[in-house]
This record gives structure tokens, C-alpha cells and sequence, in this order.
């Protein structure tokens, strides 16, 4: 049999059939998960703009989709924020149904083809599946499949609209493109609402698009998702600065009944140790944007970066992974992890960490810059680096990085990238006024229907919690469409 024949049969209804009765409860439990296929470690070490994973095959697909025991209490669907029907999902897709499968992903999620690239899954569904519960095995990989079913669908060209009842023509405004605005604007247009998303920049997608790299998540497939929402009826201003191009009271006289602010937390901390201000050194939300959106790797661009041989990336989340590995893709020779706790404490996926490893990032856990050193041009030479051992659990659990007296070191850089947190952006809170905030700068909402203290406003994503997740984010968003709603029919 020739392979195309062999994946038409495949594709049978009878194939489909014969297949999900011929796996018995136990063969499924003993499939051994499936590997995600990678692009080698050699070629996209070079490679900006190469996805790293490269999406499961039909075959793998089904395989690890019979994995899934159907449980009759499926706990990975209450470890998602947005309550994907998981099980739905999954079982179209052992029954070859891939387009329902992507559509079942679309009733709860407006980015699966996002989600299934970058979630944390191993701390969400995954976390919660049965086989990491209670049998000790590897969990079914839920966003591998997520990932297969959107692109598949994608892929297809057949990309489902879900249908929308009545237009009721009250129009509603979001502040912010990220995931937390883009869900949330799914949620209230497939409610009728007239919904138009405000962005600062230039580009739709917030950190999806200016933070995280195309070898993770490349644009085109955020605009595929995007494209969808489009298609619903949401309208989107870029350029426009809610707070500056138009204030909220404009917003008021355009006749906007609702706003959610989803605004994210763009603000990048700095360590305030001396020398943070010398040439080369820079936060890690300015040099993503700037190669992301700017194209600042080219040197004939505007803006370019420099493209540092030795540099250190100061931190330990997926922010801190995204750049060190861009360093490497621009030519680093050594691009090194500076992190203060251990490699255990790590807040990044740890799928980043492996391949950053992969590639030949070096990681120097429990270390941390007490200072930095310039040449005569001001250009950042060295890091003073403080060694650190692990005391006890601090309040997030994790052991806390207790210095070693008199134990330090000097290295050599001559770049270095700040990635140690984000605060959410100021300009909202000071623009909408009334609005209470945290002592860091948060939004303070009601968390059950993420209202805020003004009657009208309502918000979610990195701007409530601090830096987050893309999944939380977009929980908020649903979270506050559906109150959102709720109240302006007055059935609050
Ligand atoms: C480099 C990087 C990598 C990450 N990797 C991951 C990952 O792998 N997995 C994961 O789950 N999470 C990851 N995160 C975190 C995740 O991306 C965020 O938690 C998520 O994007 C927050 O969504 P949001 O919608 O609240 O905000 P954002 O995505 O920040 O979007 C906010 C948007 O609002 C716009 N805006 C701000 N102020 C205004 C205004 N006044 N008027 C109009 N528009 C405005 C901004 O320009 C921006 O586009 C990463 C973050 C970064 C920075």
C-alpha cells in the first residue's frame, strides 16, 4: 500500500471507527506520549525566523489522541482558564474530525493555533490530566494537539466563522490588542455586541506579536486568529493611544456603553545597581520589540541593535528564554542565563529551557549582577556577579537566593539584557480617573466580574495581575464579557 493510499483509507469513516473500537482502555494507557518534532538545534541556532517545533504529523496526532481516556471527570478541562472542552476536542481528532476538533477549540479559545504554541500546559490542562494523577505517567499532550487541530484547519484553508444570532448595535470598546483584549472582544461580538479594539502600536497582537520570537510563534499565525475576529465584525484602530490620541471621555461621546482595558504591564523593571545605564545594556522588552517590530537585527534598519558576541541575559521567565535565545540567532558566541535561584526555580516553560540548552545557551543559576563596568566609551566590559545559595521558601514558595558572603566573580559581556519583570503601564490608571490601583500599579477589580471601581470599565490580563500568562489573560477577558454582558441587560 503507497502512503497516499494509505492515509485515504485512513481518513475513512470505517478507519475512524475500526480505530477508536479497537483501542482498549489499557493499550491506550500504555502508549508512551509522543515527541513534538524539532527543527535541529544546528539549523535554527541561526534561524530568527524558523518555527523550532514543527507541529505533530497526522499519524502522531491520532496516536497520542488515544491516549485520552475519556475520563468521565475530565480534570484537565477545570486546569483551563478559558474551559476548553478537552475530551471534545481530543476524541474528534482519534475520529479523524479534525476541522470539528478545531472548532470545538474555537467555542471557548479565539487562539487556539496561539495556545497550543505557547502555553504553559505542563503547569494548566496537562497538570491536571489523570495520568500524571494517578498513575504516575507522562500527561496526554494537550497542547500538542491543540496545536495540530488549529493548524490543520488552518492549513485547510477552511477556517470556521462561528455564526453570530442578532447584532443588538451597542457598541463597547477594548484598550489593548493582547490576549486578554482579543478574547474578550470574541466573547462580547459573538454576543452581538459592535466592538472596537484601540492599540497603541502599530501592530495587533501585544506580546504576542512585539514579545515573543517567530521561532516560537510566528505573526502570520497570529494573524490568521486575528483575521477571524475581523471577520466577526470586530473593527481594530491601530496607532491610537487610549489616554492620549482619545481620552475616555471621548470614548463616552462616541457612544461607547462598555470598556474593558486590557492594557498589559509593558513597563520594564531594572535592578537599580550602578552601571545599569552604560551602552549595551538594555531591558528585554525594548530589544525584543525593537528586533521583532522594528527589524532592528538588520544594521541598515533605523533602529538596529547591536549584535553582542558575549552576552548576558539577566532573569529566568520566558521573557528572559526569548531573548537569550534571539542573542544566539544574531550571532552571540556566548549568550549566558544569569539567574539568581536554581534552575527548579525557574519561572520559564520548561520546554524554553530545553531548547535554549539545545542551542547552546549557557545557564549560571545562583548568580546575580551586583554591578556593571564600562570601557572608555562607556560600553558596558563586565558584570560584577554576587554567588547565592537557596534559603527557605519565600512568600511565592520558592526557595529564596541567599547571598555567599564574600564569594563573587567577574565576567565578561559586552551586552547585557534586563529581563527581571514588568510593571503594568501607568498611562490608563492616571487617564481614567477613578480607577483604584494596586501599590504596583494594577488595576483593582472585582475578581468574579473583573469590574472595576468605575461603573463602565471593566479589565484583565497583565494590567489586573502583573506579568502573566497568555491563558490568563484571555480567561479574563471571558470572565469580563460575561459580565460585561450580564450587566448591560441588566441581569447583573
Ligand atoms: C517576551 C515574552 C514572552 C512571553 N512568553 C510567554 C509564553 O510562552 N507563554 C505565556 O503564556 N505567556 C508568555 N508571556 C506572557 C504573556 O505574553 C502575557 O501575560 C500576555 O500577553 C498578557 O496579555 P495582555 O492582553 O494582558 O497584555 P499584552 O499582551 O501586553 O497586550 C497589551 C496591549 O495593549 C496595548 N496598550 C497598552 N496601553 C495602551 C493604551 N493606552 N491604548 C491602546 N493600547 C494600549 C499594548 O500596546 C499591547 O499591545 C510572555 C511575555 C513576554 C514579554
Amino acid at each position: 500500500m503507497t502512503r497516499q493510499e494509505y492515509m485515504q483509507q485512513k481518513r475513512s469513516e470505517a478507519w475512524r471507527d475500526e480505530l477508536r473500537k479497537s483501542v482498549k482502555a489499557k493499550e491506550r494507557g500504555e502508549r508512551p506520549r509522543v515527541h513534538m518534532p524539532e527543527l535541529d538545534p544546528e539549523i535554527r541556532s541561526h534561524e530568527l525566523k524558523m518555527e523550532v517545533n514543527q507541529g505533530l504529523t497526522e499519524e502522531q496526532a491520532v496516536f497520542e489522541a488515544g491516549r485520552c481516556l475519556d475520563c468521565a471527570n475530565p480534570t484537565c478541562v477545570t486546569g483551563c482558564p478559558v474551559e476548553i472542552n478537552i475530551p471534545t476536542f481530543i476524541k474528534n481528532i482519534e475520529r479523524g474530525n479534525y476541522l470539528e476538533a478545531a472548532r470545538t477549540l474555537k467555542e471557548t479559545s479565539a487562539l487556539p493555533a496561539v495556545c497550543g504554541r505557547v502555553c504553559p500546559q505542563e503547569k494548566q490542562c496537562e497538570s491536571k490530566c489523570i495520568y500524571i494523577q494517578k498513575m504516575g505517567k507522562e500527561p496526554v499532550a494537550i497542547g500538542y494537539l491543540e496545536r495540530f487541530a488549529a493548524d490543520y484547519e488552518r492549513l485547510s484553508g477552511q477556517i470556521s466563522v462561528p455564526e453570530i444570532p442578532n447584532r443588538n448595535g451597542i457598541k463597547i470598546a477594548v484598550v489593548g490588542s493582547g490576549p486578554a483584549g482579543l478574547s474578550f472582544a470574541g466573547d462580547m461580538v459573538k454576543r452581538g455586541y459592535d466592538i472596537t479594539v484601540f492599540e497603541a502600536l502599530h501592530e495587533i497582537g501585544g506580546v504576542l506579536k512585539y514579545g515573543i520570537p517567530e521561532f516560537r510563534l510566528p505573526n502570520d499565525i497570529v494573524d490568521v486568529e486575528i483575521d477571524v475576529l475581523r471577520k466577526l465584525g470586530v473593527k481594530f484602530e491601530k496607532n491610537c493611544i487610549v489616554g492620549k490620541t482619545i481620552s475616555y471621555e471621548d470614548l463616552h461621546t462616541a457612544g461607547f456603553k462598555g470598556i474593558f482595558v486590557g492594557s498589559g504591564a509593558g513597563l520594564p523593571n531594572f535592578m537599580g545597581i550602578p552601571g545599569e545605564n552604560l551602552i549595551g545594556i538594555m531591558s528585554s522588552n525594548e530589544y525584543l520589540t525593537r528586533v521583532n517590530l522594528m527589524d532592528a537585527s538588520n544594521p541598515e534598519s533605523d533602529t538596529p541593535v547591536q549584535l553582542g558576541k558575549k552576552v548576558a541575559v539577566v532573569g529566568g521567565g520566558n521573557t528572559a528564554m526569548d531573548a537569550v535565545r534571539t542573542a544566539r540567532r544574531l550571532g552571540a558566541e556566548r549568550a549566558v542565563i544569569v539567574y539568581r535561584r536554581s534552575e527548579e526555580e525557574m519561572p520559564a516553560r520548561v520546554e524554553e529551557v530545553k531548547h535554549a540548552k539545545e542551542e547552546g545557551v549557557d545557564f549560571l543559576t545562583l548568580h546575580n549582577p551586583l554591578r556593571y563596568e564600562g570601557d572608555e566609551q562607556g560600553h558596558v566590559s563586565r558584570m560584577l556577579l554576587q554567588k547565592m545559595e537557596l534559603g527557605e521558601p519565600d512568600a511565592s514558595g520558592r526557595r529564596k537566593p541567599v547571598p555567599i558572603e564574600g564569594a563573587t566573580e567577574w565576567m565578561d559581556v559586552d551586552e547585557v539584557i534586563v529581563s527581571v519583570g514588568v510593571s503594568p503601564n501607568p498611562l490608563i490608571p492616571s487617564a481614567f480617573s477613578g480607577l483604584e490601583v494596586t501599590k504596583w500599579g494594577t488595576i483593582v477589580i472585582n475578581e468574579s466580574t473583573m469590574k472595576t471601581d468605575l461603573p463602565d470599565v471593566y479589565a484583565g490580563g497583565d494590567i489586573v495581575r502583573g506579568g502573566a500568562t497568555v491563558i490568563l489573560a484571555m480567561g479574563d477577558g471571558r470572565r469580563a464579557a460575561a459580565s460585561m454582558d450580564e450587566a448591560l441587560r441588566g441581569k447583573e
